[in-house]
């Protein structure tokens, strides 16, 4: 039985993760400041003999007996991140350190949520590992995209210099049940106003294209990740691009809903297009994504509906 800690665990990917974990019979730690994540999401699994939930900030030391580390803790939406700027880059930097020299004292695996966001508003389309990206240094999305770029740093000077077993996952836009009600990111925020008959607010045109995963998808790929010595980059999430007036359309009808859609102002340094080469994942991993859009956003319907 490996001990596996997973930061951001009571999070939307994170809660997801812990028990698909815990099913592959391993021991989980879950550590999280509850800032986005909730205890909800992980209830079901506090009963569990293996699971221990630490309420704790990753930018604080921690120290524990781990074989595995999954950093997953950082708020994900630009509503969040953009929240307190200031704390998200130093979630990201001092928090990967923090996990690095976790992992440096176990001789444990550590694997570094990263995010599509690297590539900032791709001029290469779609994206792939060797693309390097086009990223604002000092936008309102900065903080995250250039926090999320530093840990990519850190993980691999710590590889280098230290000879730190590591893994870096991009992961590209990616939906499903537990991301939380006011998350403000399109799916959740789309879902919730067909359910509740409000207006579907795309900010701009809605010609703006996105790739969405499932998040069961995503999380049998961290897991295989985890299991290869790859130590550099991988994207991991669905190619299947869609618009945002597309998505719009789609969760109107999958909600038989009356809401009208309307159009607000688009944020600054909204990435135009995004699309994943899974090319390099799906060799390494021998994955690919099996949920299709609609599947996914019915299941994740359903469980917005238990909610409004
Ligand atoms: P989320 O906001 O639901 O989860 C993040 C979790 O981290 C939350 O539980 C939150 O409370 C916790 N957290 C935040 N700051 C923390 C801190 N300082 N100390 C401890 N815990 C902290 O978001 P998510 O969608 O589940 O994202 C999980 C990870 O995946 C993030 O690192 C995110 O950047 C990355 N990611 C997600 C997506 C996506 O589409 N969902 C895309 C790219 C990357
Ligand atoms: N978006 C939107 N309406 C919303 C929320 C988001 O039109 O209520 C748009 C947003 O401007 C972006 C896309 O949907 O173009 C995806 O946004 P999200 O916040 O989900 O993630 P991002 O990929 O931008 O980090």
């Amino acid at each position: 039985m490996k001990r596996i800690l997973v930061t951001g665990g009571a999070g939307f990917i994170g809660s997801h993760l812990c028990k698909k974990l815990l099913e592959q019979n391993n021991s989980v730690i879950c550590l999280d400041n509850l800032f986005t994540g909730s205890y909800e999401n992980i209830e079901p699994l506090i009963a569990d003999k293996n699971f221990k939930f630490v309420e704790h900030d990753v930018t604080e030391e921690f120290w524990t007996d781990v074989d595995e580390i999954y950093n997953l803790a950082c708020p994900a939406s630009p509503k969040h991140y953009q929240y307190d700027p200031v704390k998200t880059i130093r979630t990201s930097v001092i928090g990967v350190s923090n996990m690095l020299e976790l992992a440096k004292q176990n001789d444990a695996k550590i694997l570094q949520a990263s995010t599509s966001e690297v590539y900032g508003d791709p001029l290469v389309h779609p994206q792939d590992e060797s693309y390097w990206g086009n990223v604002n240094p000092i936008g309102v999305r900065s903080c995250y995209d250039e926090g999320k770029r530093c840990a990519e740093t850190i993980m691999s000077d710590y590889h280098r210099q230290f000879g730190v077993d590591i893994g870096i996952v991009r992961i590209f836009n990616t939906y499903g049940p537990n991301m939380a009600k006011n998350d403000g990111r399109v799916v959740s925020n789309f879902i919730i106003q067909a359910l509740k008959g409000e207006n579907i607010t795309i900010y701009g045109d809605g010609s703006q294209t996105r790739s969405f995963c499932y998040v069961d998808d995503l999380t049998d790929a961290l897991i295989s990740l985890m299991k290869t010595d790859y130590n550099r980059p991988v994207n991991v999430g669905n190619p299947d691009e869609r618009t945002i007036l597309e998505l719009a359309q789609r969760i109107i009808k999958l909600t038989n809903s009356k809401s009208n859609i309307i159009f607000k102002e688009l944020p600054s340094d909204d990435p135009i297009r995004r699309k994943p080469d899974i090319a390099l994942a799906q060799q390494l991993l021998n994955w690919k994504p099996s949920t299709n859009i609609d599947d996914g956003l019915r299941k994740t319907i359903e469980y917005f509906a238990l909610f409004v």
